[in-house]
Formats: C-alpha cells, sequence, structure tokens
C-alpha cells in the first residue's frame, strides 16, 4: 500500500513557518530542531524537507541528494551538541519511530537524536 502524507501534520506546519521551532542546523535536504518535551538534556529531531511518512518511505523514494542531505545533518547535529564519539564525546542514540509498532506520532519522518546522560537499555525488556 502506498504512503499517503498528511500536509497538515506538525512538522508539515514547522517546515512552512507556521510554527516556530527551535532550528539546531538546516541545510537544502533537512531540518533539525529541538523536541518540544526533551527527553534528555540533549533532544533534537532530524526531518527531511521532503514528504516522506516515515524512514522506509524515505529510503525507497527519496532521491540520492536527498538522503546525503540528511544523513550529513545528523552528523552535523552531533558535532554541534558535542555528542560525536569520535570527538572523544559521550554518545548518543539515534531513534525511528514508525508505524503503529514503532508508536510513531508525528507522520513526517524523523530522527531523534538523545544524548548528554547515560540513556540505559534500547528497549525496555517485554
Ligand atoms: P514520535 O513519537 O513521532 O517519534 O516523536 C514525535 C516527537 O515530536 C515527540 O518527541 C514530541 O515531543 C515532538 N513534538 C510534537 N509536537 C512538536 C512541536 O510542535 N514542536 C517540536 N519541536 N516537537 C514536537
Amino acid at each position: 500500500m502506498p504512503y499517503t502524507y498528511d500536509d497538515q501534520n506538525i512538522f508539515a506546519k514547522i517546515l512552512r513557518g507556521e510554527i516556530p521551532n527551535n532550528t539546531v542546523f538546516e541545510n537544502d535536504h533537512a531540518l533539525a530542531f529541538r523536541d518540544i518535551t526533551p527527553q534528555a538534556p540533549v533532544h533534537v529531531l532530524v526531518i527531511p524537507k521532503g514528504r516522506y511518512v516515515n524512514h522506509d518511505h524515505f529510503a525507497n523514494e527519496a532521491s540520492d541528494a536527498e538522503i546525503v542531505g540528511y544523513a550529513r545533518a545528523i552528523g552535523a547535529v552531533c558535532k554541534l551538541e558535542n555528542v560525536t564519539p569520535g570527538d572523544g564525546q559521550s554518545g548518543y542514540r539515534s531513534i525511528a519511530n514508525s508505524g503503529e509498532d514503532g508508536v510513531q506520532e508525528v507522520p513526517h519522518f524523523h530522527t531523534h537524536i538523545l544524548g548528554g546522560r547515560p540513556l540505559g537499555r534500547m528497549l525496555a525488556r517485554a
């Protein structure tokens, strides 16, 4: 079943400038901004500027330029937020929730970059 993108989702409104955001980084293909309800000292959301519902939608249908721009934005955010292990910093977790089991709330693809404290296990034990 093809994905249907909802132009009224909150991140689409942020991209159109209808809702303010606290921007951390921007390039031609991605925007990164602070989560409104941070779950760690560093909690940044990285979104593509294109109309993609989730990670597999983006991976399958985005152009190479969009994918590169998005990946570079994540790298830039890690540097700006001082969580890059390769720079001797304490690391981070990147999470892209998708669909019902992934408990995705906003239907515009986004990656959470979380850090600034030990984050515990990846998943709670079932
Ligand atoms: P999801 O559960 O879809 O992976 O995560 C959506 C995230 O978007 C949540 O962490 C939530 O706090 C964040 N969020 C929802 N609405 C807004 C908003 O208007 N502005 C910002 N900056 N973050 C939002």
